[in-house]
C-alpha cells in the first residue's frame, strides 16, 4: 500500500490549494485495499454482498429446448412448401410432463410454455394463429404464419454449463440471485462485509433526545452517513458525536481505529479547527489535509490511523466466523483503518461521500469497478459556473413531452440546505474546466436512484 506521505507528496505536484476532484478519486483508489476474508452465505444473506469467487455454471439453463409459447410443435422443414399445412395433433406436452412418443411428418403435438420440445421438432406456432379442426385433431396454419426455429427456446441459451456465470467483484443484485437460483446454487463465498465507524464532531451538535439549546443545532450527519453507509451494505459502527476537544477527539479515533476498517468523521476539517486536529493526526497516523477545488465540500482529511496493537483487535474475536480461504494469515492483517474526514456541512458530507468515500468503500468491500453512469439531460436553466472547479448541484431531472431529459436545480445551493438534498433526484456535475452553462446546454447528472 502507498504511504499516505507518498500520496500526499504526489498531489503536491498539482496545486495543493485547489486539488482537482477527480486527481483526489484517482488518489484515493490507490491509497485503499480489498478487504482478504471471505464468508459463505445462503441465497436469502446474499443480496447486496460483493462475490468473492467467480461462479461457473454448473448447468445448461435452460436444460433443454422447450416451447416459448402456447401452441403446436411440429418439424419446420414442412414449411417449405407454398400454401397452408395441416397437421394431425397426435399428443400433448406440458411444461414439467414431456411426450414421449413419436412424431412423424404430417403430425403436430399440442404444447405448453416450458415444455420439453420432443427430439426432431423444432417450430411452435401459437395456438391463436391456427384453425383447429371441428373435431380438434387437426390443424391448418396459413403459409408465412411462423418460420423454422421460431417460439423454440435453445438449450443452454441463457447460459451453457461451464460457461462464467457471474465474476469476483460483482455485486449480487436481485437478478444475480436469480441467475445463482437457476443453477441450482444455494450458497455463495462473498467478501466480509466492511466495517465502518463514524462519528460527528462540534461542541454546538446536539443528539437526538438532547434538548435544544441556544446556538446548537440537531446532528444530521450521522444519520445521512448511516443511512450512505447501510445502502452501500457496510457494517455500521456509530461512535455519536465527539466534542470539540483533542483528547476526546484521540480516544474517539484510537477506538475506532480499533473496531473498524474505516472512519468517517463529518466537521472539523476546516481552517482553525485543522491545526489541532493536524497534530494529533501525526500522532495517531498518517493523515493528510485536502484543499479540493469543488462546491460543496472543499476541505477534507484522508489518511491512516493506525490501530492499536494493544488494544484487542476487532476481527480476532469474531474470525472463526470467516472462512478465510485466502493467503492473508490472520483476520486483523491490516495495520490502520483509513479515514475520511469530511467537512461539517450536511450537504458537502453527502457530495464528499458520493464523490470520493463511496468509490473507495467500494473498491475496499471488494467490487470491480462500478462508476454510477452519468446521464446527460439539457439544463431547463442557465447556471452560473467558475472554470476551475468541479461543482455539484442539486437537481431535479424529468422527462419532457418530446422524451428529453431535462434537469433544472432545485434553487439555493448552500451546503447547509439539506431538504433540497432530499428534494433532487440527481447531482449535476459541472467538470472542472466548465464555465456557465446557458439554458438547453447538455450537462451530466449523477442519479440518487441506484447510486444511494
Ligand atoms: P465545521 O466543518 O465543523 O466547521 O462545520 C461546518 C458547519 O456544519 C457548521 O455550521 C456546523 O454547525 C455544521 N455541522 C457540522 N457537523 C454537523 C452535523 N453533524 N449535523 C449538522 N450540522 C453540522
Ligand atoms: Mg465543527
Amino acid at each position: 500500500m502507498k504511504s499516505i506521505d507518498t500520496i500526499a507528496a504526489e498531489l503536491a505536484a498539482y496545486d495543493p490549494q485547489a486539488l482537482n476532484a477527480s486527481t483526489v478519486s484517482h488518489f484515493l483508489a490507490r491509497l485503499v485495499e480489498p478487504v482478504t476474508q471471505q464468508e459463505e452465505v445462503g441465497i436469502f444473506q446474499a443480496l447486496g454482498r460483493v462475490l468473492a469467487l467467480d461462479v461457473v455454471s454448473p448447468i445448461s439453463v435452460p436444460p433443454h429446448d422447450n416451447s416459448a409459447m402456447d401452441g403446436y410443435a411440429f418439424d419446420g422443414a414442412q414449411l417449405a412448401a407454398a400454401g397452408p399445412l395441416t397437421l394431425r395433433v397426435v399428443g400433448t406436452a406440458l411444461a414439467g410432463k414431456a411426450w414421449s412418443g413419436q412424431v412423424q411428418r404430417g403430425e403436430c403435438i399440442k404444447i405448453m410454455t416450458g415444455a420439453v420440445m420432443p427430439a426432431g421438432l423444432d417450430t411452435v406456432v401459437p395456438q391463436e394463429l391456427v384453425k383447429l379442426s371441428a373435431d380438434t385433431a387437426s390443424i391448418t396454419l396459413a403459409p408465412g404464419t411462423v418460420q423454422p426455429g421460431d417460439n423454440r427456446r435453445r438449450l443452454g441459451e441463457d447460459l451453457l454449463q461451464g460457461q462464467a456465470a457471474l465474476q469476483k467483484g460483482e455485486l449480487l443484485t436481485p437478478a444475480a440471485l436469480g441467475l445463482m437460483a437457476s443453477l441450482g446454487i444455494e450458497n455463495l463465498q462473498v467478501w466480509r462485509r466492511l466495517r465502518v465507524a463514524y462519528f460527528s464532531t462540534g461542541d454546538e451538535i446536539l443528539s437526538l433526545g438532547e434538548a435544544p439549546r441556544e446556538g446548537a443545532v440537531y446532528d444530521s450527519n450521522r444519520y445521512t452517513v448511516f443511512g450512505l453507509l447501510t445502502r452501500l451494505g457496510c457494517e455500521v459502527i456509530d461512535l455519536g458525536v465527539v466534542r470539540d476537544e483533542p483528547a476526546l477527539l484521540e480516544a474517539a479515533f484510537v477506538h475506532a481505529a480499533s473496531v473498524s476498517d474505516a472512519i468517517i468523521t463529518s466537521g472539523g476539517v476546516s481552517v482553525g479547527e485543522a491545526d489541532y486536529t493536524k497534530a494529533m493526526m501525526k500522532k495517531l497516523g498518517d493523515v493528510a489535509f485536502w484543499k479540493i477545488a469543488m462546491r460543496p465540500g472543499r476541505p477534507m482529511a484522508v489518511g491512516r490511523i493506525l490501530r492499536d496493537k494493544s488494544a484487542s483487535s476487532p476481527y480476532v474475536t469474531s474470525a472463526s466466523s470467516y472462512k478465510n480461504n485466502t493467503d492473508d494469515p490472520t483476520p486483523a492483517a491490516s495495520e490502520a483503518a483509513i479515514l475520511f474526514g469530511l467537512p461539517g456541512n450536511p450537504v458537502a458530507v453527502m457530495v464528499t461521500f458520493l464523490a470520493f468515500v463511496r468509490p473507495a468503500l467500494l473498491r475496499m468491500m471488494g467490487r470491480t469497478a462500478s462508476e454510477p453512469p452519468l446521464l446527460k439531460a439539457r439544463s431547463s436553466e442557465a447556471i452560473r459556473k467558475k472554470p476551475g472547479r468541479t461543482e455539484y448541484q442539486r437537481g431535479v431531472v424529468s422527462l419532457d413531452v418530446d422524451g428529453t431529459l431535462r434537469v433544472k436545480t432545485t434553487g439555493n445551493q448552500g451546503s447547509g440546505v439539506l431538504s433540497s438534498m432530499v428534494r433532487a433526484n440527481g447531482l449535476i456535475v459541472l467538470p472542472h474546466s466548465q464555465g456557465d452553462v446557458a439554458v438547453g446546454d447538455e450537462v451530466r447528472v449523477m442519479m440518487f436512484d441506484g447510486v444511494i
